[in-house]
């Protein structure tokens, strides 16, 4: 279970209600991280209509730690991620011959070193997700640069692949992240969801320099399959349906000339019924002949040099 989130006690000058706020006041909360302008190229490499990223949040047992978790048995449902999950996802994602990328915990890579060499072994891309799966948006500004630049460098230790990307663990932000991120010189975040195009980040209303490849809900397993063993929530939406929801993403995606963006997790889905839904995706996707299966770094750079500024 989730501990509740710590109470924040307004200051004084806080207590003003929002409907009691001043116009300039919404308006800085609202820019402070924004959606820019649109990179969206008129085509894809090989003249593809529609780039198909995947990727992986292998959050394994940090999704228990993060919380500050000691339960065996969650730990335990983490370690599958690892041990079950990534094999089958990898033999999967080999048998279509599909590049994909893998945000990773330093924590989880440190738990399973072998995993990260063999992910960028097989050419996926690897990606930062905090360190401990840490939730960004409570931390003071120093310690969540520290953790950033710490998860960064751990990263390329153990994998040898400099990581150029972000998706921000439980995809949240704090007012100070996009600031860490442009000064890491990262290329790309992957954790905001304004969009469905690249785009560019604004922070403050400036180009932070900052590509963002817009993630959703919609398309993350996550939601459709994580249960609480101590509360009520039993989301366990059959395999046949979130496969439903994908299809329709990536039927839009390919009609509008776009991106079908996904993101599932090795912890849930790395079991035979619901490997079955990222096998019967690509085996469709893999249908259409004109379509660019990329790691996400490699839409980005895509979008970036080829945006045509007449969607924005
Ligand atoms: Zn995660």
């Amino acid at each position: 279970m989730s501990p509740a989130r710590p109470t924040i006690v307004p200051k004084p000058e806080e207590q003003e209600q929002p409907w009691q706020w001043s116009e300039p006041r919404w308006r800085a909360i609202v820019d402070r991280v924004r959606a820019g302008k649109t990179l969206r190229p008129e085509t894809w490499p090989g003249g593809a209509r529609c780039a198909v990223a995947i990727s992986f949040d292998s959050d394994h047992e940090t999704g228990e730690l993060r919380e500050g978790g000691e339960s065996i048995g969650r730990l335990s449902q983490g370690q599958y991620g690892n041990r079950a999950g990534i094999p089958r996802i990898l033999a999967l994602l080999q048998k279509y011959a599909v590049p994909a990328t893998f945000y990773v915990p330093a924590v989880s890579a440190m738990l399973h070193a072998d995993e990260q060499r063999r992910v960028t072994a097989d050419g996926h891309e690897i990606g930062i997700h905090g360190w401990i799966h840490e939730r960004n948006s409570i931390l003071p500004e120093a310690s969540e640069r520290d953790l950033q630049m710490r998860a960064a460098d751990m990263l390329e230790k153990i994998s040898g692949q400099r990581p150029v990307g972000i998706r921000t663990p439980s995809w949240d932000f704090s007012p100070n992240t996009l600031g860490i991120t442009r000064d890491m010189g990262l290329e790309y975040d992957s954790s905001l969801m304004a969009d469905v195009d690249c785009h560019e980040l604004l922070l403050h209303g400036e180009n932070s320099g900052v590509v963002e490849l817009p993630v959703e809900w919609i398309r993350d397993d996550a939601v459709y399959f994580n249960m609480n063993r101590f509360a009520g929530l039993r989301p366990y939406t059959p395999p046949s349906d979130v496969f439903d929801i994908f299809k329709r993403e990536f039927d839009g995606a390919y009609r509008e000339g776009g991106i079908f963006q996904l993101t599932m997790h090795p912890h849930i889905s790395g079991y035979r019924s619901r490997v079955w839904i990222l096998d019967e995706l690509i085996r469709y996707i893999k249908g259409h002949a004109d379509v660019w299966f990329a790691t996400h770094a490699e839409v980005v750079r895509h979008a970036k040099a080829n945006a045509t500024h007449d969607h924005a």
